[in-house]
């Protein structure tokens, strides 16, 4: 062991590193949740959990994993029989196929193959007048796909169907812009462990209004997960059961660190919060060929994770071992049956481009002996990431000088010599 020291380092694509202020928020949120002191908290974390969103839609707040909220709208928007279309590329897409099968609906599943994004030509021609449900995610985490739900949104209303949108974005939030409102997304789904920078335990959704109203007729069973009666209760800040009340107020101290990155505008934060992991990703993609490796979705790559192919013949489970062994550094390795075949190193929350750099730096040290010389040298894949910062430093500050109304990125301090 060449280090006697480690300093462990997630970069995992949730559980993300948690933000400072937000440990110490939990640490201090000693109270009960049927005090006006709760309320006032529950109601001003809602309210920038709307801006943070980015709808004017009511948005409802769940004690429990994001799976609860994926399962939350198929409960409260099917009844046993409805067909859904599910479009999948990768173990989140397949999760939605599992849960309408629980609630005893009949999926029509369009599928890409894994690294790949939605075929929508497939998925317009699987769509049926009496589909009730289009399921999908914004980014496909298992896989470092980003999806176009812009073009899904699009698809519908174009076809006239009736069937509401509903979008796992637990990985999409913070690391792509989204526009439920402008391209009618009907729910919008949401999980506390990824770009909001906070432990696991709070899910959320975006409910349009088509939504609510279908929830009247719906007969599936819901009982914790009963959307419309959180909904009534949460307008007076109450949650129906007892809430994860330190969570909670991890969720506020994180929204205001990422509206403090734009002079206090929550809705430009997050804009710097998706630009902040766009440049992250970049980077990293930059550095992947240069350590010899390869991009799992070079097509259409999330901001918040990228999924890196090991050298022909190395198992990615020895590189995830040799990052933790050596550097005290966590990336995830592939679900399922891309286990052994990819790595993901996550660039969604609290991370900044000197975290990228760091991770980076670390899968050079893994990788040297395992490449001929001539193929690889020690700060190749460093100074790839580095022109990409470079590059992108200089574009978001011209923009910015262009309208000085627009972010300023805040993991790009001012004035840092470049
Ligand atoms: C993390 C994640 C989920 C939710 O997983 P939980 O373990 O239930 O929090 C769902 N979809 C995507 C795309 C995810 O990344």
């Amino acid at each position: 062991m060449e280090h006697m020291f480690h300093k462990t380092r997630l970069f995992t694509p949730g559980p993300t590193p948690l933000l400072p202020a937000a440990q110490f928020a939990m640490a201090a949120a000693d109270l009960h949740h049927r005090t006006p002191e709760f309320r006032a908290l529950y109601q001003r974390v809602l309210e920038q959990l709307r801006t943070f969103v980015g709808s004017t839609n009511d948005v409802v707040l769940l004690t429990s994993s994001g799976t609860g909220a994926m399962e939350a709208s198929i409960a409260n928007l099917t009844s046993p029989g409805d067909r859904v279309l599910v479009l999948t590329a990768g173990k989140f897409g397949e999760r939605w196929t599992g849960l309408a099968k629980a609630f005893g609906c009949q999926p029509d599943v369009v599928s890409a193959p894994y690294g790949q994004t939605l075929p929508l030509e497939a998925a317009q021609a699987a769509l049926r007048s009496d589909t009730r449900l289009v399921l999908m995610q914004a980014t496909e985490t298992s896989t470092g796909v980003r999806h176009n739900v812009q073009a899904v949104a699009e698809m519908l209303r174009a076809a006239g169907s009736d069937a509401l949108l509903v979008v796992d974005a637990i990985t999409g939030l913070g690391t792509t812009h989204l526009d439920m409102d402008a391209w009618g997304i009907d729910v919008l789904i949401g999980g506390s462990q990824k770009a909001v920078m906070i432990p696991p335990g709070l899910a959320y959704l975006a409910v349009s209004e088509r939504a609510w109203k279908r929830m009247e007729t719906t007969k599936n069973p819901r009982y914790y997960f009963d959307l419309r009666k959180e909904r009534k209760v949460a307008a007076k800040g109450e949650s129906a059961y007892t809430p994860g009340v330190a969570l909670i107020a991890a969720l506020g101290a994180a929204f205001d660190y990422i509206a403090a990155q734009a002079d206090g505008d929550l809705a430009k934060g997050r804009v710097a919060l998706v630009e902040n992991a766009e440049t992250c990703a970049a980077m990293m993609r930059a550095a992947v060929p240069a350590l010899g490796m390869r991009l799992f979705a070079p097509e259409a790559p999330a901001a918040a994770v990228t999924a890196v192919m090991p050298p022909e013949g190395v198992d990615s489970g020895i590189i995830v071992k040799q990052l933790k062994a050596r550097f005290g550094t966590i990336v995830a390795n592939g679900q399922g049956e891309m286990k052994g075949q990819l790595f993901r190193v996550a660039h969604l929350g609290f991370f900044d481009p000197l975290d990228t750099l760091a991770v980076i730096g670390a899968l050079e040290q893994v990788t040297v002996d395992a490449l001929p010389p001539s193929k690889f040298q020690l700060g190749d894949a460093l100074a790839a990431a580095q022109r990409v910062f470079a590059e992108r430093s200089r574009a978001l500050d011209k923009a910015a000088s262009n309208d000085s109304s627009k972010i300023s990125v805040g993991a790009v301090p001012a004035g840092v010599g470049r």
